[in-house]
């Protein structure tokens, strides 16, 4: 496999890189001008195999990319869709799975699920208004 990466790849790693957030191969595209689809998705293919970003099926969305930095886990709201990042480490993780696997850990992805605040709040919006008068 070779390590090159060409000019088109580090365009879209930049993108990843500045946005912070999680992209789907259409946003990456949407984000970016004069650069085909092929392209793009060929570029992710080949970020993803050198391990500088990660490709994650979360929730709703199709697979998202993400440039990968800091530990952080993931919070999938099942009602609109949205990823939060939550900062967490996984260092005792990490070891672990080393430890019961007996190789090296890249790194770790943990995921939860359920309803974020502001579904939360929108839902209680909806009971209230919907709630007979008193
Ligand atoms: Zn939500
Ligand atoms: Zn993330």
């Amino acid at each position: 496999m070779s390590t090159r990466i060409s000019a088109q790849a580090k365009a879209v790693l930049a993108v990843l890189a500045d946005r912070r957030c999680h992209l789907t191969a259409e946003e990456v595209l949407e984000s970016m001008d004069s650069i085909g689809t092929a392209t793009v998705y060929r570029a992710l293919d080949h970020l993803t195999e050198l391990g500088l970003i990660r490709r994650l099926a979360l929730g709703k969305k199709s697979a998202v990319y993400e440039y990968i930095r800091d530990s952080h886990m993931h919070f999938v709201c099942n009602r609109c869709g949205k990823v939060y990042d939550i900062q967490a480490d996984f260092s005792g993780m990490a070891r672990e799975a080393a430890k019961v696997c007996g190789y090296h850990v890249n790194w770790t992805e943990v995921t939860s699920h359920g309803i974020c605040r502001a579904c939360e709040s929108e839902i209680n919006q909806a009971d209230e208004a919907s709630a007979p008068e008193k």
